[in-house]
């Protein structure tokens, strides 16, 4: 995607490998220097053109006239004493900040990052739509996010979950164009597979990412099993109804055959009764899905609560009722990994 910055300079981490050749072979430049500064950007994954020494110095000058080469600024890094979770605080070029959070499993590491900066979506349990909304992330931006957690910590980053700041779907064109970067076989070579996208829910955009067939795990945040009490936490119900939702949900099933995930937050007295379960049945029932019951997380300012007894409860509910259902052990807890905006857990 050919993006500019204020000073008319492209930002070259958001370019497709293609786009890249076309803009160096413009600058008179052989092919194959165009797959040497792709590698040095994607797979040696550098900071600034000095340091891509198999190309003339002053070629290096040339390239930092037509490109900008973004880099995100670590604020703040915590460590968890009881896994292995990081959690980055990261400034962005603009001053604007954003989060992400490493985290150990068997089958490897996966990162969990923000998509945009706050969110428009409203769902009031959540912490990062309180502020409001700041802007989109740029592709370059998303990637960088996996570059420089990989770079500061070591680890091979092989997966990631666009579960925290933002809504993925309502940043449609700049995730894409991200995904397109973090799977291409020159670049960081991801699997999709190992790679989930949340949204509460924008249907429209769960039916567009259907049609492209990608092998990425859907994630929906339902948190509800009814019109009322859906759209009296998350606005977004108010637009795309629970049955719209869940007709698009079968419809990305039918073209992708990937099994869809389903979030739910549970929150004491709101969600989590027997009523619920038998709702939640109604919906789902037969459908080739996975629950993932969460407690859901304090923020300071609701009044909502919950704990793992709750959770564990309400899945021997589910599982009463021939539901598939875990609740998420929690990663990264005495960091506040888990604080809503960046919440990130994990089935045992
Ligand atoms: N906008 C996307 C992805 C970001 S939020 C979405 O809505 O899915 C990632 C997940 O954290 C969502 O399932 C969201 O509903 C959930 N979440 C937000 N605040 C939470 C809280 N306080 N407790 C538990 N889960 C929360």
């Amino acid at each position: 995607m050919i993006i500019k910055d204020e000073n008319g300079r492209i930002d070259i981490l958001s370019l497709g490998f293609d786009e890249l050749c076309e803009q160096i072979t413009a600058l008179g430049e052989k092919k194959f220097r165009a797959a040497q500064v792709y590698e040095w950007l994607h797979i040696k994954q550098v900071d600034s053109f000095d340091k891509m020494t198999n190309l003339s110095a002053q070629f290096r000058v040339r390239l930092a006239e037509v490109f900008c080469l973004k880099s995100l600024f670590i604020v703040k890094k915590l460590e968890s004493n009881t896994d292995n979770t990081l959690k980055y605080l990261y400034r962005l070029p603009d001053g604007n900040h954003v989060e992400a959070v490493v985290m150990d499993y068997n089958h490897g590491t996966t990162i969990c990052i923000s998509t945009q900066v706050g969110c428009k979506m409203g769902c009031n349990f959540c912490a990062s739509t309180i502020a409001g909304f700041r802007r989109d992330l740029l592709p370059s931006e998303m990637l960088l996010e996996i570059y420089t957690a990989q770079r500061d910590c070591g680890r091979k980053i092989s997966g990631a979950v666009l579960m925290g700041i933002g809504e993925p779907l309502d940043n449609y064109d700049n995730v894409m164009c991200f995904l397109e970067l973090l799977s291409n076989d020159k670049g960081m070579n991801m699997s999709l597979r190992h790679v989930s996208l949340s949204t509460c829910g924008l249907v429209p955009k769960i039916k567009e990412l259907a049609a492209l067939k990608l092998g990425l795990t859907l994630s929906i945040s339902l948190h509800a099993t009814n019109n009322e009490t859906r759209s009296g936490i998350m606005p977004v119900n108010k637009k795309y109804s629970i049955e719209e939702l869940l007709d698009a949900c079968k419809y990305y099933f039918a073209q992708t055959g990937r099994r869809i995930s389903f979030e739910y937050a549970l929150i004491d007295g709101v969600n989590d009764s027997p009523e619920n379960a038998d709702e939640l049945y109604k919906l789902l029932g037969g459908f080739v899905c996975h629950i993932n019951i969460i407690p859901v997380n304090k923020i300071k300012e609701r009044n909502y609560s919950s704990s793992r007894k709750n959770a564990q409860r309400f899945r021997k509910m589910l599982e009463e009722r021939g539901l598939n259902a875990t609740v998420r052990r929690t990663l990264g807890a005495d960091i506040n990994a888990a604080c809503g905006q960046l919440r990130r857990e994990y089935e045992i």
